[in-house]
């Protein structure tokens, strides 16, 4: 740790007296004109998405499931609720939505709880219990049998792996639950600078964040939604490898990034955290300011959205000289998915009250 931390707490410090000054002076930013290059508005790209049709069931689905385990959130849950029909657009049945909705349900009441932003607020007594919370999930979703007298959320998520479990293809469930390892153990701790005790690059940071989001299990459960599962010795023999992954890892990329400048004032204002994008450009370059940062943070965001969609329109290329039909049908039900889950991110953030407020942000303001 050491001697950069005073530095770093005073530029946090003149970050939040900045944030104070642009929201009492109006000014800001609007976010579509920050997500949004010359030749693709973001609103435009979206144009025509819609939330999964199984939506209002699952969602009264997954909140009497939280309910009957005692993971609701009365402040949040409707907010946070309401993102799995925007992030799985294309789930085939009611059944598998509500399956999606439970497991974003135990996610989020997770983040909320004892979370990275909530984490170094919470007594030590508290840290030591998520800390072991975290360990016996970690546990149970190698081993998917719970441990005697449970805490209520891992009987939640026994329950919910077992609904999986009878449903999906039990090669995509041994990725899938240990993708979800992978994000809950970065995810459930403290991640800001002090605890780190070193400073991110942009680069690392996002390399993390990526891990952090659960942006990798969300879009595997694309693939559980439709009961249709990648084949990857084919996507290999077809030569489309490289082109897949990367579409899925921009994915990943949007739906973090993105994520970060939406939630920079619920994270790094009234939660004090500062493991987010705009934090992140702003201690990378001495002397930047609130306004280089975000300004930082939109273009990394911009230019991931149109690397997503060139990828998009060459894997599209590249299928129709493929010969194995069955896989190209597939793929191309897999990008639709990915295509909406980027839609869903600026959808979502726009719709929900989660990230409302006084903002710097225009589309984040409730007046
Ligand atoms: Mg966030």
């Amino acid at each position: 740790m050491g001697d950069c931390t005073p530095t770093i707490e005073a530029e946090l410090a003149t970050m939040r007296a900045d944030h104070a000054d642009l929201v009492r002076s109006g000014s800001g930013w609007s976010l579509r004109e920050l997500f949004s290059t010359p030749d693709c508005d973001i609103v435009d790209y979206c144009k025509g998405f819609r939330p999964n049709r199984f939506g209002g069931q699952a969602l009264a689905n997954a909140e009497a499931f939280s309910r009957r385990h005692g993971i609701w959130l009365e402040a949040g849950g409707a907010h946070y609720n309401s993102m799995t029909p925007y992030l799985h657009p294309n789930a085939i049945s009611a059944e598998r939505m509500t399956i999606i909705g439970i497991y974003n349900a135990i996610l989020f009441w997770l983040n909320d709880t004892v979370g990275r932003e909530k984490f170094a607020a919470l007594s030590l007594d508290r840290q030591l219990r998520a800390k072991a919370t975290v360990n016996s999930l970690c546990r149970l979703l190698e081993t998917r049998c719970a441990a005697p007298e449970p805490a209520p959320v891992e009987a939640a998520t026994a329950e919910f792996i077992a609904l999986l479990a009878e449903r999906a293809d039990a090669r995509w469930l041994d990725d899938f639950l240990e993708s979800t390892a992978e994000h809950l153990r970065p995810a459930i701790r403290d991640q800001n600078a002090e605890a780190r005790g070193e400073l991110l690059s942009v680069a690392d940071y996002i390399d993390l964040r990526a891990h952090v989001s659960g942006m990798y299990p969300a879009i595997a459960l694309c693939e559980f939604g439709r009961d249709e599962y990648l084949l990857w010795d084919r996507i290999r023999a077809a030569g489309l490898e490289d082109d897949v992954r990367r579409l899925r890892r921009l994915t990943v990329d949007i739906g973090a990034l993105m994520n970060d400048v939406f939630s920079f004032e619920k994270e790094c204002i009234v939660d004090n955290a500062d493991f987010n994008l705009i934090p992140v450009c702003l201690l990378d370059v001495p002397g930047a300011t609130l306004v280089d940062a975000v300004q930082h943070a939109a273009a990394i965001v911009r230019d991931l959205v149109t690397e997503f969609r060139a990828v998009c329109v060459r894997l599209e290329l590249t299928c129709r000289a493929v010969d194995d039909r069955p896989l190209v049908a597939t793929l191309s039900g897999h990008v639709a998915d990915l295509v909406g889950s980027v839609q869903a991110t600026w959808e979502w953030q726009i719709a929900t009250h989660r990230y409302k407020g006084e903002s710097i942000f225009a589309e984040n303001r409730l007046w």
